[in-house]
């Protein structure tokens, strides 16, 4: 086996070892993955082998996909039906549909991060709705502000 040298010091007492690193996306569980460092027993230096990188890319877009999927269902179960939210948010027929389907499809970033921020508020569904008419989309907010305080109030009554 070739011998591996350390960059830093220059020695031959470098070793591969594997750890485990915790990597997550916003509605999805984190996964934890195991990579591998060269670490150097005579200077302490480690370092990257330059394979992780991939292995990180790929849990990444994998747990992307798992957030979309979550992120979709979870809309689903709150009564927003995907030809609804389609049509109130301009996309074609079945975009929704198939970002949520299709196995082997990967939304594009600027697809889950419209659908994260629909999801954290789905009232922007109806402001959508209203095609995103200034004064309709102050009303909406205000009202579920509104309601957000009241439910806060509610279940911390010593706090307001
Ligand atoms: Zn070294």
């Amino acid at each position: 086996m070739e011998k591996v040298i350390c960059s830093y010091c220059g020695k031959d007492t470098v070793s591969i070892k594997d750890h485990e690193i915790e990597i997550s996306e916003p509605y999805a569980e984190s996964s934890t993955i195991k990579i591998q460092e060269r670490v150097c027993s005579h200077c302490g230096f480690s370092e990257d082998d330059g394979s992780n990188d991939l292995v990180i890319q790929k849990e990444l877009a994998a747990l992307k996909r798992v957030s979309m999927v979550n992120v979709l269902d979870e809309l689903n179960a709150m009564g927003h039906a995907t030809a609804s939210m389609e049509r109130a948010l301009g996309l074609p027929a079945r975009t929704i549909a198939r970002w949520k389907n299709e196995r082997s499809m990967y939304p594009s970033a600027a697809a889950l991060a419209l659908m994260r921020m629909i999801r954290t508020f789905p009232w922007l569904l109806a402001v959508a709705d209203m095609h995103f008419e200034g004064e309709a989309a102050r009303n909406i907010l205000l009202q579920h502000a509104a309601k957000e305080l009241e439910d806060i109030r509610f279940e911390h009554p010593d706090i307001l």
